[in-house]
C-alpha cells in the first residue's frame, strides 16, 4: 500500500537560541520514530522566511533586548497586556498572513507545530479564515521552563505541551482548555537523551584535566552570550586565584556562544587561573557532562539541559517577566541558587566547590528535575496528530504519563 508522506511545519524564530534548538530536537525525535519516506518536517523562522521585513528584524531585536533587560522588561509587559498584545498579534497578522497563506499552499502540512510564544495568533487566525481550523491540528510546544508569556497560549490550539506545572497553569488562566494542556517537559537535543559518558572520559575527549578532585565550572550565557560573562568570568577567576592553595587546578570554561564581540574580547585577556574560551559549540552536552557546575543566565534550555546532566546551576542574570519563573524552581528545588552580582556570585561559587557535599546534594537535586525522556515522548504525541485520528491521543496520555518526572509546581 503506497503510504502518504504525512508532512509536518514546525514554526519557531531564531530569538534567542533556545527556539531552534527545540524545533531540531524534535526533528530529530520524529525521525527516530518514523522513517523519512513516511514524514517530511520543514522548520520555518517564521519572522525570517515568512513574514519578511519589518518582522524579520525580530531575531536581531531580541538579541539587543536580551542586552537590555530594562527595555525588555516594557515590551514583555506590553505583550502581557491584552490590548497592546491584541494590537501587536494583528499588527503581525496583517503583515504575514498572505505570506503564510502562501506558505500553507506550498507545503500542505498535515500537523502545525509552533515552538514559538508570537507563532500561535496569526497563523491560527490564518487556518480560520481559510476553514482550516481542526482540519490541519495546530500544536503548541512551549519552550519556556518557569514562566511563559501569555501570547504562547490560544485556546483555540489542539493541544498544547507545557514543561512544568506552573506554566500549566499559567495556560489555565489564558483560557486554554485543561484537556489541551499536557505536562511533558521541555525538548531538548539528542545529545541529551542518552546517559552521560563517565566524566573522566568526556574530559579527556575534551582535553580537560582528568583528575576527579579538580573541578571544572562551565560559563554559558544562551546562544547569543548575555549575561555580562567577561565580568563574571573576571570575578570569578580572581576569587578562585585567591583562594587557590585551598582549590588547586581549577578550570573555567566559557562559551561565548555567538556573541564574536565578547570571545574576542576575551580572548585578548590574560586570566589568574587557567581559563579556556569558546565561540559557539555544538557540543554542550559534553561540556555538560565534564563540568562539576554551571554558571549561566536563567535560560530555560540550558537550564532543562543542566537538569538532565545532575549540574549545579548557579544562575548569574534572567531576563525580567520571561525567565523569572526560572530562577524560582532552580532555587526551590535546591539544584542552585542565582547570584545577580559578580563578586558575590563568585563567592558563592568558590563555596561551593569547595564543598563536596553541597555539591553532590545539588547535584542530585538537579538531576532528580531532568526529563531526558520528553522530548521523544512530545515527539510521539506528535506523531499521533501526524499519522493518526486524534482520539487515540487518550491512550497515550495514559502511558506517557509514568515516565515523565515531575518539574517543581
Ligand atoms: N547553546 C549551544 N551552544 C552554544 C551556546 C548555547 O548549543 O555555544 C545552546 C544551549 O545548550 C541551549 C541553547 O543554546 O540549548 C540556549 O537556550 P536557552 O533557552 O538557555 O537561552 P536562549 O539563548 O534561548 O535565550
Amino acid at each position: 500500500v503506497l503510504k502518504t508522506k504525512r508532512r509536518l511545519m514546525v514554526l519557531m524564530s531564531d530569538t534567542g537560541g533556545g527556539h531552534r534548538a527545540s524545533a531540531i530536537a524534535l526533528s530529530d525525535a520524529l525521525h527516530a520514530l518514523y522513517p523519512a519516506d513516511e514524514l517530511e518536517i520543514i522548520i520555518v523562522d517564521f519572522f525570517v522566511s515568512v513574514a519578511g521585513p519589518p518582522l524579520d528584524t525580530m531575531p536581531e531585536l531580541y538579541a539587543y533586548l536580551a542586552k537590555h533587560p530594562n527595555l525588555w522588561r516594557l515590551i514583555w509587559l506590553a505583550g502581557q497586556f491584552p490590548p497592546t498584545r491584541w494590537i501587536f498579534s494583528m499588527y503581525v497578522y496583517w503583515l504575514s498572513s498572505a505570506f503564510f497563506e502562501h506558505a500553507l499552499d506550498s507545503f500542505r502540512p498535515h500537523l502545525i507545530v509552533s515552538v514559538h510564544p508570537l507563532c500561535q495568533s496569526a497563523p491560527l487566525e490564518v487556518l480560520k479564515r481559510r476553514g482550516l481550523m481542526g482540519v490541519i491540528p495546530f500544536l503548541t510546544v512551549v519552550t519556556d521552563l518557569g514562566s511563559a508569556a501569555n501570547s504562547w497560549f490560544h485556546k483555540n490550539v489542539d493541544l498544547c505541551i507545557v514543561p512544568s506545572e506552573r506554566v500549566r497553569r499559567i495556560g489555565l488562566a489564558q483560557g486554554v482548555h485543561p484537556d489541551k494542556l499536557f505536562l511533558v517537559g521541555l525538548p531538548v537535543r539528542k545529545a541529551f537523551w542518552k546517559r552521560a559518558a563517565p566524566k573522566w572520559f568526556t574530559r579527556l575527549s575534551l582535553g580537560l584535566p582528568v583528575f576527579k578532585k579538580t573541578r571544572v565550572i562551565l560559563m554559558v550565557g544562551g546562544g547569543d552570550g548575555v549575561g555580562n560573562m567577561e565580568s563574571l568570568a573576571t570575578a570569578v577567576t580572581q576569587e578562585i586565584a585567591n583562594h587557590a592553595d585551598r582549590l588547586p587546578g581549577v578550570r573555567l570554561v566559557v562559551i561565548c556562544g555567538k556573541n564574536a564581540k565578547l570571545e574576542e574580547s576575551m580572548r585578548c585577556r590574560t586570566w589568574s587561573i587557567p581559563v579556556e574560551i569558546h565561540g559557539f559549540v555544538t557540543n554542550m552536552a559534553d561540556y555538560m557532562c565534564a563540568a562539576d557546575v554551571i554558571v549561566t543566565k536563567a535560560g530555560p534550555g540550558t537550564i532543562a539541559e543542566s537538569w538532565i546532566r545532575g549540574l549545579p546551576v548557579m544562575l548569574s542574570s534572567f531576563l525580567p517577566g520571561q525567565e523569572a519563573g526560572n530562577v524560582e524552581l532552580v532555587v526551590k528545588s535546591g539544584s542552585g541558587a542565582c547570584c545577580e552580582q559578580p563578586k558575590k556570585l563568585a563567592r558563592v561559587l568558590r563555596g561551593w566547590i569547595g564543598d563536596d557535599q553541597a555539591l553532590k546534594a545539588m547535584s542530585r537535586a538537579s538531576r532528580a528535575q531532568g526529563t531526558r525522556d520528553a522530548t521523544l515522548i512530545i515527539a510521539r504525541i506528535l506523531g499521533q496528530y501526524a499519522f493518526h485520528r486524534r482520539s487515540s491521543l487518550v491512550l497515550d496520555r495514559q502511558n506517557a504519563n509514568p515516565f515523565v518526572q515531575p518539574v517543581l509546581a
